[in-house]
């Protein structure tokens, strides 16, 4: 009872109630089964969604490329103080921190774009869907899901 089960996926830490816990609140990967997805690479990465630039991390696994935004519990907690920390503690504990998640098999395009002045990538989605995102060592990581194409 009141076990913690952390992602091993995405790391977040979650309070298990009773076993009915199935899929990680904050990246959505199966927590039964846990042998299915197996992460392959993943670095620090900015999103823009809307017109925000969020901060967080790219994660691709044998299954998809997704954009998981920073916990707040732990960013809040660095720059909000104590109390910051228990709000953004009780926000994570909800926390869908998914800003984005594409199955390999739905990658369509890789493109060079720019964001704020700096090189970014487009991540096309077969339904037309742009995913702009900043990331760390960007021609490798444009190499590497390209070959998902
Ligand atoms: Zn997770």
């Amino acid at each position: 009872m009141n076990e913690k089960i952390k992602c091993h996926i995405c790391n977040h830490v979650t309070k298990a109630l009773d076993g009915s816990l199935l899929n990680c609140p904050a990246c959505g990967a199966d927590l039964v089964n846990t042998t299915d997805e197996i992460i392959q690479k993943s670095a620090r990465c900015s999103f823009k969604k809307s017109r925000l630039l969020q901060h967080g991390t790219a994660i691709l696994t044998n299954k998809r490329f997704f954009w998981l935004k920073d916990d707040p519990a732990i960013t809040g907690g660095v720059v909000g103080g104590i109390i910051g920390s228990a709000v953004a503690a009780a926000l994570s504990e909800s926390g869908n921190r998914l800003g984005f998640s594409i199955p390999l098999t739905e990658i369509a395009a890789i493109e060079d774009s720019r964001m704020n002045l700096r090189r970014a990538i487009t991540i096309r989605n077969k339904n037309g869907q742009d995913y702009r995102i900043l990331i760390f060592r960007r021609n490798n990581w444009k190499k590497l899901l390209s070959s998902y194409l």
